[in-house]
């Protein structure tokens, strides 16, 4: 049993001083990417809606943006600590470098709790955040974008306080936009149909055919909907869904071993992916324990919520069933249970990998942004899928050649593109 207090950052340099010694990186390069190259802390007072003043801590983090400019998501969290967001933004270097977009890796972070915020005060908190990096982000240095309890009208307010501020339009600054205000189409399901498309790359690499598979699903938000969204189409049955409740403190997890019933479970769903106790016992669900997702009877977990969820405390109750983890989630699944995964033969697609799609979106968000010329749905998604295609098959035939676990060939590949990078400009 672990006993130890979970840290983002210290496992996120973990894994990386791993890739580090599998290539054999000298310690300059070591030394300039196992830590952030530049890191943004700053307090935001605002005015609530009752006239009292709150005063909210904030981040921004830039590891590395040897290939291009910084890019990452802002979450607003309770639980956000600088470390995780400097997790986050190594991790997003990695992501953005494994699917090969030219962009480096940055993450931000607000301590707040949504669930008890207005919209006016979650504005307010949107246009400081810009107000107090407007400096230091830009569409030629790091672009912003949505993560855990972000969405598109917190990035338009964003953009628009951006604008106010440098005095012109720079739809660049900032990706996951409002259809019509810039963003792209595809963009919003992008993360959650990426992990499915290098799923079924997966499954077709196991010989497995999608319809004869069963999933259980940790999170109901942006991610897991469209996973399952996805993943439903191509044949799969999911039988559980776990989602935070935020009235009672604690997460459940709603099975029903028939298949969960997608356009339901969204029409009782918040904007946070809470699902309502009531209403989903009237649909038949059975309530269970937050952690249940985990042991059950299935041939895939995809773990779609926050980090540290498959750890040494529970990573042995994976059924014996189980053959493929594809992690939606940043972070999900600490060294020690990756040990014992490996060990069990669990074919693991790691999450900067699985849940790039976002991400790649992003890109090709800012490339028709850049142009002013928008494409349709089909064409996003469709090149969306030769690309995350394209570097699930990298990172497997790595795999396969060097005989490593899924994680590991992914890293390599990742670190020793950045490290070229920063070899090739005389930064390493
Ligand atoms: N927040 C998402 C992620 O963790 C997307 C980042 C982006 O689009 O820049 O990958």
């Amino acid at each position: 049993m672990s006993s130890k207090p979970f840290n983002a950052y210290a496992m996120a340099q973990a894994q990386f001083d791993k890739a580090a010694d599998l290539l054999a990186l000298d310690q300059a390069t070591r030394d300039l990417l196992r830590q952030p190259m530049r890191e943004y802390h700053f307090s935001l007072p605002i005015r609530m809606d009752d006239g009292t003043m709150r005063v909210f801590r904030a981040f921004r983090v830039q590891h590395n943006d040897a290939r291009g400019p910084g890019k990452g998501g802002i979450r607003f969290h309770p639980q956000e600590t600088v470390d995780t967001v400097r997790a986050l933004s190594m991790w997003m270097t990695w992501k953005c470098a494994v699917v090969d977009v030219p962009l480096g890796g940055s993450k931000g972070g607000v301590i707040c709790s949504p669930h008890s915020l207005s919209l006016r005060e979650q504005e307010a908190l949107c246009r400081a955040w810009v107000r107090a990096v407007a400096r230091d982000v830009g569409p030629v240095r790091d672009v912003p974008a949505p993560d855990v309890m972000t969405n598109a009208q917190h990035m338009l307010w964003m953009l628009d306080e951006f604008e106010t501020l440098h005095g012109g339009k720079y739809p660049g600054f900032i990706t996951g936009k409002p259809v019509g205000m810039g963003g792209s189409r595809g963009r919003t399901e992008a993360t959650g149909y990426g992990v499915v498309f290098t799923l079924r790359e997966a499954l077709k690499e196991l010989g497995i055919r999608p319809a004869d598979t069963t999933a259980a699903v940790q999170g109901f938000g942006n991610v897991a909907q469209y996973a399952i969204e996805l993943y439903q189409q191509i044949g799969g049955k999911v039988i559980c869904v776990a989602c935070w409740d935020e009235g009672d403190q604690q997460a459940y997890t709603y099975r029903n071993k028939e298949g969960v019933d997608l356009a339901a479970l969204r029409k009782i769903a918040d904007r946070f992916g809470t699902l309502d106790q009531k209403k989903a016992a009237d649909l038949g669900y059975e309530k269970l324990p937050g952690d249940a997702w985990i042991e059950q009877d299935v041939d895939i977990l995809i773990p779609a919520a926050l980090e540290h969820s498959i750890t040494d405390d529970n990573v042995a109750r994976i059924s014996k069933r189980v053959k493929l983890i594809a992690e939606g989630a940043n972070g999900p699944t600490t060294p020690e249970a990756d040990h014992f995964l490996h060990e069990r033969g669990i074919f693991v697609i790691p999450d900067f990998l699985a849940n790039a799609g976002g991400v790649t979106c992003s890109y090709l968000e800012q490339v028709q942004s850049n142009m002013n010329y928008f494409w349709e749905r089909d064409e996003v998604l469709g090149k969306l899928d030769v690309m995350m295609t394209a570097a699930f098959i990298a990172v497997s035939d790595m795999a396969k050649k060097r005989k490593l676990y899924m994680r590991d060939a992914a890293y390599l590949i990742a670190v020793a593109r950045v490290a070229q990078a920063c070899k090739d400009r005389g930064w390493a």
